[in-house]
């Protein structure tokens, strides 16, 4: 059986990420937030775009006022008032200022902002009471980032940063990455939808509704393919489908050892290459990986269907695999934390072992509290409201209150 990092190195290296020229799509700036960019982003434009002012104040030449002091005051002709907005219509010459206010254009002649607090005002004259650094106050026209320089890189995910830079470029529309689509479906002749009666022996489809949810906020688009019964002509139509028409598909169920798991077997009837069948991991021990090389690129997940092992086995393998292929260059592995765990955590050693609970905030450091009810990788209810699993090693057996552990976080925090 494969360990959790061996798998995790197979699944990682079969992403490729989408492709930079084909897989693009034009989105407004506004929708664009949580899209991956596609293409840097050079600037036609110098920041600043002009020599412009960081003060409410008067524009000066320096050599007027730098011997200016209280007792003996520099004092000027206040020639013309810039507010932001316009253009300077007169040249500073010596012996003049110009009245200007933060953010306006610097005008020709001057080379140095006083501020307001540090002038007295009658009329039209101005007193410099203190002297100025040279250039003090003076945001020079490109000294943060000149025309052609490249202000995003391609791969990283546009927040309210990244989207204020492209407005400040000019770039009312922008090029990212399309969605990847994942398809979804569960198996199982028991399963039934949350609007159905219960009959005996029948439960309710949760994983579906998991996953489309966590497809959604991994950025990808879900196709939501139902219930398929464990019936191989079925299943057989349904994945041939779901291979042609997705980047990753997400099946739950069906991949164990048992008589109606057939997920695997007809796999392999589509000229599949499985390249994970099981993990050395709890929950989630039976899990299937699978792609296609003579068809697409399409890769499968046959995740386990008990609910908890389904999702921890997405949080692990599926998450990343998304946000790789979205075409996030940096930072779409798992995420682990080493906190200090507030409870006793044991497993029994024998495989990595997923404990879920919260990271919750103790005296300004997370702390790991141990979700209560049997953990269990059928009882999907004490999961609700957990952010993190705390995973403890093979060959390891207990971690007791107050020692560190290492997290994998699955929710903000
Ligand atoms: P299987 O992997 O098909 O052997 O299923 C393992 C366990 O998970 C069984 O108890 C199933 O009834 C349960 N299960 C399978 N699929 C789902 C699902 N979509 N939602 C909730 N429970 C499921
Ligand atoms: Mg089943």
């Amino acid at each position: 059986m494969l360990s959790v990092r061996d798998a995790a190195e197979i699944i990682f290296n079969l992403v490729k990420p989408l492709d930079a020229q084909r897989d693009i799509e034009i989105v407004d700036l506004l929708a664009a937030s949580d899209r991956v960019l596609a293409n840097p982003i050079t600037s036609q434009l110098d920041f600043p775009h002009w020599d412009n002012s960081a003060m409410d104040g008067y524009a000066v030449r320096y050599e007027d006022v730098q011997q200016a002091n209280a007792q003996q005051p520099a004092i000027l002709e206040i020639v013309e008032e810039i507010s932001a907005g316009y253009q300077p219509k007169t040249t500073i010459q010596s012996g003049q200022a110009a009245r200007i206010f933060t953010g306006a254009v610097i005008p020709a002649g001057a080379d140095t902002v006083v501020m307001q607090e540090r002038t007295r005002r009658e009329e039209n004259r101005v007193f410099i009471q203190a002297a100025p650094q040279p250039q003090e106050f003076v945001r020079h026209k490109a000294s943060y980032y000149q025309a052609g320089s490249q202000l995003l890189p391609a791969g990283i995910k546009l927040k309210a940063a990244e989207i204020a830079v492209l407005a400040a470029a000019q770039c009312p529309q922008v090029q990212v990455y399309r969605r990847p689509r994942v398809a979804i479906f569960s198996t199982g002749d028991e399963l039934v939808t949350p609007d159905t009666p219960l009959q005996p022996g029948q439960i309710v489809d949760s994983n579906n509704y998991a996953l489309a949810t966590l497809v959604k906020e991994s950025g990808a688009e879900p196709l939501l393919l139902g219930i398929v019964k464990d019936n191989p002509v079925a299943l057989q139509e349904t994945i041939a489908y779901a291979i042609a028409n997705a980047d990753i598909v997400l099946s739950s169920g069906g991949v164990s050892v048992g008589e109606y798991d057939y997920v695997d077997k007809i796999l392999e009837t589509l000229n599949a290459k499985i390249h994970i069948r099981a993990v050395e991991m709890t929950p989630g021990k039976p899990l299937t990986v699978a792609n296609f090389p003579n068809q697409n690129s399409a890769i499968y997940f046959g995740l386990p269907g008990n609910p908890v092992s389904a999702l921890v086995t997405f949080w692990r393998f599926v998450q990343p695999a998304i946000t790789k292929l979205a075409g996030l260059a940096e930072g779409w592995e798992p995420i682990f934390l080493k906190v200090r765990s507030h409870d006793e955590l044991r497993a029994n050693g024998k495989r990595e072992t997923y404990i879920w609970g919260r990271l919750n905030l103790v005296n300004g450091g997370y702390e790991f509290h141990k979700a209560g009810g049997s953990q269990i990788s059928g009882n999907l209810i004490n999961l609700a409201q957990t952010n993190a699993l705390a995973v403890l090693p093979v060959g390891q057996t207990l971690i007791s209150p107050g020692e560190e552990v290492q997290v994998l976080l699955i929710a903000s925090m």
